[in-house]
């Protein structure tokens, strides 16, 4: 996607991973070239992660089977979601009260991570809303290492805000506690009282989504009000509405455009396969109603279908373009729905035909 149609299709805000950039190119060529913002020529805002999720999750979930979205929940079915990669290299984390000491997936280097410097490399990197360095955990943790790991993130919480530089950047705390009622209420009452701009709720949200719905009604209460609420990770169209009714303001997801890479497209109707043979010749657009650039082209069924038979790159984009418009128009209809305290009414109207479409499908 180009910064262009991002913007064309209303997102305001994008989200970059520390870890990612750590390794490759490296926080000092991003500076080199202007940073984080002139560096992918995006003006609007930009939210770093911390890098803590991909140091504890690329090397645990991949060894125990959870992965972020793909598999996130172990309890629930993941049938739909495209397979992941097994063959990547075991485990090779260290944890210790000063930081994180790991090995790069990408060329086998050790590498290092603390509070301190992911902040450093976060406010080199520049985006405007940067996240505190965590300990994640994982739903097959058990209680006494979750506890453990939280009340690490919360002496790493602390040395974050002691090691911020920048007052113009806006830092977010984030609370840990996987799906242990005592541990995540704890964690949003430490993390709430510290002088954050706002909050992430990360790690494991449990085994399943009714799991994460508690996790999350642990945790919004115990939170400031005025400040807002990040759910890392989420972003399926139903999760969007049983978050926000329980005090999510933010999501990033990549699931948008993964499922549109792997042809997998949402209507209002559940999820549409691009490669299904019955769409051969099939003259409709994705959905007649959608106003996003590719159904308003009114490129058809059938053509997205032939450019995914022919590995035609320009089917990722425009089944990608749709995804991510269908949540930037579902969002902004949730967000005037509260306006017009409606809310509950758009979740069934949207749910019934969202949830009837994917029975069907
Ligand atoms: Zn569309």
């Amino acid at each position: 996607m180009t910064p262009a149609e991002l913007r064309a299709l209303g997102a305001g805000v994008l989200l970059a991973n520390t870890y990612h950039l750590l390794l490759r190119p490296g926080p000092d060529v991003v500076r080199e070239l202007g940073g984080l913002h002139r560096f992918m020529a995006w003006d609007g805002p930009l939210v770093t992660d911390s890098g803590g999720f991909q140091v504890f999750s690329l090397g645990f979930g991949l060894e125990h089977g959870v992965g972020k979205q793909i598999g996130m929940f172990p309890g629930e079915s993941s049938e739909n979601m495209p397979p992941r990669t097994r063959n990547q290299a075991p485990r090779l984390v260290r944890v210790d009260e000063d930081g994180a000491t790991f090995t790069s997936h990408i060329d086998g280097s050790r590498q290092r991570l603390t509070p301190e410097s992911s902040i450093a490399i976060q406010e080199a990197l520049g985006a405007d809303i940067t996240l505190a360095f965590d300990e994640p955990t994982s739903p097959l943790h058990d209680a006494d290492y979750t506890r453990q790991a939280m009340e690490r993130t919360h002496r790493w919480a602390r040395r974050c805000i002691s090691s911020r530089q920048r007052s113009d950047l806006a830092l977010y705390g984030i609370v840990q506690g996987g799906a242990f009622e005592d541990l995540r209420k704890a964690s949003a009452q430490f993390i709430g009282g510290l002088p954050f701009d706002g909050v992430a709720i990360g790690g494991s949200l449990g085994k399943s989504k009714a799991e994460m719905h508690a996790v999350i009604e642990w945790s919004t209460p115990r939170l400031p009000p005025a400040w807002p609420r990040h759910l890392l990770g989420i972003g399926e169209p139903e999760d969007l509405f049983a978050c926000v009714e329980r005090g999510i303001d933010q999501f990033d997801c990549v699931a948008p455009t993964r499922l549109g890479r792997h042809g997998q497209v949402y209507t209002a109707d559940g999820r549409l396969h691009m490669t299904s043979p019955e769409l051969k010749e099939d003259p409709r657009p994705i959905q007649a109603e959608c106003g996003c650039y590719t159904c308003a082209t009114s490129f058809s069924r059938g053509y997205l279908r032939h450019l995914f038979a022919a590995h035609e790159l320009l089917a990722y984009t425009l089944c990608s373009l749709h995804n991510l418009y269908f949540i930037q128009q579902l969002m902004r209809q949730i967000r005037d729905a509260i306006r017009a305290d409606r809310l509950a009414d758009l979740r069934d109207q949207f749910l019934s035909r969202y949830a009837a479409g994917l029975a069907t499908a």
